[in-house]
Parts: structure tokens; sequence; C-alpha cells
């Protein structure tokens, strides 16, 4: 096997690796190969070293795997950013000596701009808070957000900051603090995705994305033009080479493979623009994805977070455990464990509980809302209060803050109305 068919394997190897761990728990995805893959890598495959090791050594090597694996994967520390940089700044070193010279002006600025957007987002993402809750700000953050009664319920206090947690918040078990619309811990940042920091995170997708496009569809333009002053006969498609005559495939590799070693001028540096040509190309799709999982959840108007727990609510409806009845929007609140108002320009009007015998909870009951229990089946059937429609809710990632109103003018009724037809079933593409 070449060194070009190794790296590839390699890249797409931790590829197919990255996209299995993210995307292996996605609702979406539920009874597809991906999430029997990611509880094979993650579950069956660990379970299988530990009964191992159990007969092997009496659980040694397990328990110093687990301190290492716990360090990794529960402390806050840089490995996975260090590796990141490293990725970025080694392909720059390896790509940019034998494409530089051979860019125009006008590429030249573009690719300059490509090139330092993601260290800019990257640090802005990395270094700046994403909405940690202390006793300071708790009383603006409770005001952020109002419970929505299905998924944040008021009252419930965070055993570790002994703060009541506002809604949509989420104590973090490694940055070890509640964060404001917690998204979640990104291993890559080394930091937390959350309400001040989820614009920039965003931004680091979308101009690495567009790098690793950028840097790969260049460097196949610059090998393959180097290709054609060689092989005149060869062209991008196998079939359309020789004048239209076509092209035996095993040759039209060999010109590629000539193109990756030697279409650099046949030197070291030559090889490596090729390698990391390869390696954006192959990693691009994967940026793509997740820029694109990420805008679809701010097009839902919920979090990495929520996305989970209104999959386990789709759980608890299928198993007919879900029951809902309505909440009166303009009640009066408890305001010792609900802020009296909130910035956000709708209040919850649904109640969602689940029952241990798939049976409506007794009257009587101290629960909130009134009138009779309805069973849930669908999350159609449900609302996401944090869902305001497209465009507010990009307005609400990336301009924070704009949702400040003054408490004491009420909402024009058109407004509210307008506002209650968004439905939870859109994180299901239903
Ligand atoms: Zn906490
Ligand atoms: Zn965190």
């Amino acid at each position: 096997m070449g060194v070009i068919a190794k790296i590839a394997l390699f890249a797409l190897g931790i590829s197919f690796f990255i996209f299995v761990t993210f995307f292996g728990r996605l609702p979406a995805l539920r009874r597809t190969p991906i999430a029997w893959l990611h509880r094979l890598i993650w579950v069956h495959l660990p379970n299988g070293a530990v009964s191992l090791d159990e007969r092997l050594t009496g659980r040694r090597v397990t328990s110093s795997c687990t301190r290492f694996f716990n360090y990794m994967m529960y402390d806050r520390h840089p490995t996975v950013l260090i590796f990141f940089l490293i990725l970025l700044v080694g392909g720059e070193y390896f790509y940019l000596p034998t494409a530089w010279p051979q860019l125009t002006p006008l590429v030249k600025t573009t690719g300059t701009i490509s090139i330092l957007l993601p260290y800019l987002f990257l640090y802005l993402s990395a270094f700046s808070d994403p909405g940690t809750i202390t006793p300071q700000n708790h009383a603006h953050e409770m005001a952020r957000y109002p419970y929505d009664f299905s998924l944040f319920h008021p009252g419930a206090e965070c055993a570790t900051c002994h703060l009541l947690k506002p809604a949509r918040s989420k104590h973090c078990s490694v940055c070890k603090r509640c964060v404001a619309r917690a998204d979640h811990h990104c291993i890559f940042i080394n930091n937390c995705v959350g309400a001040r920091n989820h614009h920039w995170f965003i931004l680091l997708l979308l101009s690495t994305a567009v790098l690793t496009l950028y840097g790969g569809v260049l460097g196949v333009r610059l090998m393959t033009a180097e290709m054609r002053r060689r092989f005149p006969h060869w062209e991008m498609l196998p079939w359309r080479a020789n004048g239209g005559a076509g092209m035996d495939v095993t040759d039209w590799l060999v010109v590629w493979s000539w193109g990756m070693q030697d279409g650099g001028k046949g030197t070291g540096a030559g090889v490596a623009m090729g390698a990391v040509t390869l390696l954006a190309l192959m990693t691009s799709p994967l940026v793509w994805g997740l820029l694109g999982y990420h805008m679809w959840l701010v097009y839902c108007g919920t979090t990495t977070n929520e996305a989970m727990k209104w999959s386990d609510w789709q759980v608890e409806m299928d198993e007919g455990f879900a029951f809902r009845r309505r909440l009166d929007g303009g009640r009066t609140k408890d305001v010792k464990v609900e802020p009296a108002w909130t910035r956000w320009p709708v209040e919850a009007e649904q109640v969602l509980v689940r029952t241990e015998d798939g049976k409506p909870p007794a009257e009587g009951g101290n629960l909130p809302g009134f009138g009779e229990w309805q069973a849930v089946w669908r999350l159609r059937d449900v609302e996401n209060l944090y869902d305001l429609g497209l465009w507010d809710n990009f307005k609400d990632v990336f301009v924070p803050g704009f949702m400040f109103r003054d408490p004491y003018v009420p909402l024009p009724e058109g407004r509210l109305r307008r506002k209650r037809k968004r439905r939870a079933r859109k994180i299901y593409l239903a």
C-alpha cells in the first residue's frame, strides 16, 4: 500500500469514528447501523474489555484505564484542543510552501482570510465565558427564559452550585459549573457551548468547514493543472479522457498518484501538499455535517442537551407514560422558585409529566396546571416553548440580548398568537 493510500485510510477511519461518536446518539439515527456502531464502540467493546480484564488481572488494567479515561473525559484539559491546533497549523505548514507561489493575488487574499478566521473563532469560543451562572448574575440568568414545564420545571436546585437552575441551563460535570442555555461541553474547544459563546462556536464550525473545502478544492486544482501539463490526454472524469475516447481506470489512477506525489514538482513538499489536500477533502464533509446539525438545532429552537431530553420524552410517549394538561399562561407565579417575568416573549401553556403506571396523575395532587390530563403519544402534540421560528431563533443565538423587553409592557396579542404554532416535532424531521 502506498503512502497516500495509508494516509487516506487513516483519515477515513478517524472521520468515520468521529462521525459515529457524534451522531450515534441522535434521535433521527435511532435504529440505524450508526446507532448500532455507537453502542458497539461505546458500550459493548468497553464491557467486553472489562470482563476480559476481570478474568486476567482482577480488574487492575481497567481501574487504571478508568482513571485515565475519567481524566480525559470529565476533567478540563486542552488535549483535544491542542490536537485540533496541530492539525490546523501542521496542515498549513505542509500545504502552503508548495501552494502559495502558484496562487493569484485574489486567492492569496481570500486564502489568508480563510486561514485566519478559524483561529480567531477558536480563540473566541474557547476563551469566552459560555454563560457561567454565579450568585451575582443569577437573577439576570433566571429572567432569560421561562420554565416550559416539560423539560425544565421550577424549583430544581443544582446540588453543586446550590443555586436554582434557570430554565435551559445545565450543570457541566467537566467545567463544574452551571451554564446558561447549555448546549454541550465541547472537547475541541475545551469549554462549554452555552448562551454566551454559541455564536462563536457556530462561526468556528462555519470557518473550519469553509477552510477545509477551500483548501481541498484548491489543492486538487493545483495538482490537476500539473497533471494535465504532463499528461495532456488526462481528464478529471475518466470517460472524457483522450478526447472523449475514455481512459482505463487503472491508468487514470496512476496519473492521480503521480499528481499527488510529483504534481508538486516531485519534491517532498509536493507529497505533503497532496496529503493535506486529501485530509482536508475527507474531513470537510464531517465539519459541514456538524455545522448543518447545529444550524438545524437553532432552526428547531433547541439545543443538543434539549434534543436528548426530547428524545427521552419520545420514548415515554411511545410507552404511554406521558400526560399533559393546560397551564394558565397568565398565572401568578411563585417568585421563590420562578422569576416573575422573563425576557422571552412567550409563556408556557402546557404541563408535561410522566407517570409510573401509564395512568393519568391522580386528582388532588399538587401538580401545576388545570383541567383533564391527556395522554400524549407524539411530539407533534406538544409545544416547544423555546422555538419562536427561524428568524427569532437565530437572533436569540447570534444577537444575545435582543430578547430584552420591558416587563411592564404587555405583548401585542397577535405576536403571542403567532408564536404559539411551533411544535416539538420539528426536532425529529416529522
Ligand atoms: Zn451547577
Ligand atoms: Zn463544560
